[in-house]
């Protein structure tokens, strides 16, 4: 492995139930302080490839068939979810999945909880979350169901961020949102990259704002990668831009 390289997927293959075939062979690279994009339509396999990543897959009763993921330098089949956490990747699903009957602060908390910090830590790493999304204070003893998609979506990153990762796999962070709120919400993201080093593998099917945070993206097609660059070269690829917003 180089120095630079944080997530190496080699060749993977996932299969859900012993039958459906989610990822026929996806490989990619996330480097130490990227943003890396994921795109692709509807059951491209996006969320497979993430959950594989995180160790989710085995909760969907889905498993990696063939092929390898290197985290760090080290081999991550078959660790357990909590302790890829633990070794610095979270997973922020789609659908954000907050508990909407908690408060916001109490969402939070429940992020640090893996990490079993001190009473003292705990606080400090709330006060961070909140400097970073600010709407979340300002709600902070609201319960979360009653917020907005995108505060939910805020409350879903910052609650991921209470586990301190290194690297934070994002899937579809701009579901149901308006423009100006995804807007909000990536430019938060490249502002952590920039300035705590965070690194982020989003899976997104809005290709044009993701190729405009992102410094590599892969596309996937029927669980393989079909095409992959620098994200200002596919963003100026018309072939990809027509398939994105004419066909689908
Ligand atoms: P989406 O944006 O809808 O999540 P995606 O690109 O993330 O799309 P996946 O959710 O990874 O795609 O789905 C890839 C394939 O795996 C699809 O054919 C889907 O039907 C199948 N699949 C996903 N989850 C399951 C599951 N829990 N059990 C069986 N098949 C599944």
């Amino acid at each position: 492995a180089s120095p630079a390289e944080l997530l190496a997927v080699n060749d993977i293959e996932v299969i859900y139930d012993g039958a459906i075939l989610a990822v026929a062979g996806v490989s990619l690279r996330v480097e130490r302080g990227g943003i890396v994009a994921l795109l692709g339509a509807n059951g491209a396999g996006k969320s497979t490839t993430l959950k594989a990543i995180s160790g989710l897959v085995q909760a969907d009763r889905a498993r990696v068939s063939r092929g390898s993921i290197r985290f760090l330098g080290e081999d991550t089949a078959g660790v357990a979810p909590n302790l890829l956490a633990r070794r610095g990747i979270v997973h922020v699903l789609e659908g954000r999945h907050v508990f909407a009957h908690l408060t916001i602060e109490e969402n939070l908390r429940s992020g640090g909880f893996l990490r079993g910090p001190s009473r003292q830590e705990l606080e400090r790493e709330l006060e961070r979350i909140y400097a970073w999304f600010p709407r979340l204070k300002t709600k902070r003893k609201t319960q979360a169901g009653l917020t907005s998609g995108g505060e939910q979506q805020m409350l879903a990153i910052g609650r991921a961020l209470m586990t301190r990762p290194t690297l934070v796999l994002l899937d579809e962070p701009s579901m149901g949102l308006a423009p100006i709120i995804v807007e909000e919400i990536f430019e938060i993201v490249a502002q952590l990259n920039e300035k705590e080093g965070m690194s982020f593998l989003v899976a997104e099917q809005n290709i044009n704002v993701a190729l405009r945070h992102a410094d590599h993206a892969y596309i996937l097609e029927n669980g393989r990668v079909v095409g992959e660059g620098a994200a200002q070269e596919l963003a100026a690829r018309e072939d990809i831009q027509h398939f994105y917003l004419g066909g689908k």
